[in-house]
């Protein structure tokens, strides 16, 4: 029986079971993946605080290894709540009396050949765009994240294409002024990415479904995701995102939420760490 299990070892799961294990709690964390989460498909993190520079493959395996609870693999299947929380995986039946749920969201892709396999493919300005300053780049979606994105990259890149496979533009007026009063974003319309072309693993281009070629050397997907929940019932999310209050409770009691799985504003490691820690304090205030 343990007091707290944390589902998923990125950086929010991680850093909820560092300050879990300080309090003295008996703690579980499980992961169906090695522990790093997203950082480990992170090659250069240049905007954690301590590391000028560091890959997220280092990084990850720093945090793990100051951790001293419980580790299981496995993928949870199924969270129930009685007088406690059974907590299955497809391994194993555990007991607690609190849960973190902190397992991240998946990204959607554009499901071409190559995507997986070479560099040069993002999910987030903030994080990479640095590593594109003055080259080209282009953004595939119309919502308000792509013409975000695409007014942030427009700072650091010399041109920035917006992709839209419609007419129909998601984003707000307001940011749809200030993204055609930019220069250098070049919006095309009634588009869509067909194939990437590389050289030596890395991005050269995209084809556009009108055969055209793009020479590019980042490409950055705003076409959205979502956390994998199936695993719970009857817990409030908005769109899929879990709702929880500033510490970091859903609407049912002892069951938290941390990171990327939340409904918040910025989805960094950063955000997830104070999440996981927020988590993590709570519980111990409630003891
Ligand atoms: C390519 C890329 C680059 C990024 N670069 C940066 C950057 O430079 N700086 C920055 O601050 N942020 C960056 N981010 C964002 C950052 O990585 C995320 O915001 C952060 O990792 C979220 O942490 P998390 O702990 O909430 O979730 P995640 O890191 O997604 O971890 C979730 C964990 O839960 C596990 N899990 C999921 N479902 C289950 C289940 N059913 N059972 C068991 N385990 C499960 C997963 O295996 C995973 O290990 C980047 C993201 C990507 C994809």
């Amino acid at each position: 029986m343990y007091n707290t299990i944390i589902i998923g070892s990125g950086p929010a799961g991680m850093a909820a079971a560092l300050y879990l294990q300080r309090s003295g709690l008996k703690t579980l964390i499980i992961d169906k993946d090695a522990p790093g989460g997203q950082m480990l498909k992170t090659d250069k993190i240049e905007n954690y605080l301590g590391f000028k520079s560091i890959s997220g493959f280092e990084l990850a395996a720093k945090m793990n290894n100051q951790l001293e609870v419980d580790k299981a693999f496995g993928e949870v299947t199924e969270i129930t709540k009685d007088n406690y929380f059974t907590v299955k995986t497809n391994n194993d039946t555990f007991t607690s009396k609190n849960v973190v749920i902190a397992t991240g969201k998946v990204n959607n892709k554009l499901n071409l050949p190559l995507e997986d396999k070479i560099k040069g493919i993002s999910y987030c300005a903030v994080c990479d765009g640095a590593f594109y300053k003055d080259k080209t780049v282009a953004i595939v979606g119309a919502g308000n994240s792509a013409f975000t994105e695409a007014l942030y990259l427009s700072n650091i890149c010399l041109n920035v294409y917006i992709i839209n496979r419609s007419e129909n533009i998601k984003a707000d007026n307001e940011l749809q002024t200030r993204v055609k009063n930019k220069e250098n974003i070049i919006y095309i319309s009634n588009s869509v990415v067909t194939s990437l072309k590389e050289e030596d693993n890395i991005l050269t281009g995209i084809v556009l479904n009108n055969k055209e070629e793009l020479p590019i050397n980042g490409l950055f997907l705003a076409i959205g995701g979502k956390p994998k929940l199936d695993f719970i019932k009857n817990v409030k999310n908005d769109n899929g995102y879990l709702i929880v209050n500033e510490k970091k409770e859903t609407n049912i009691p002892g069951l938290y939420g941390a990171g990327d799985v939340i409904k918040k504003d910025y989805y960094q490691i950063i955000t997830a760490l104070n999440d996981g820690v927020c988590a993590a304090l709570s519980i111990k205030e409630r003891e």
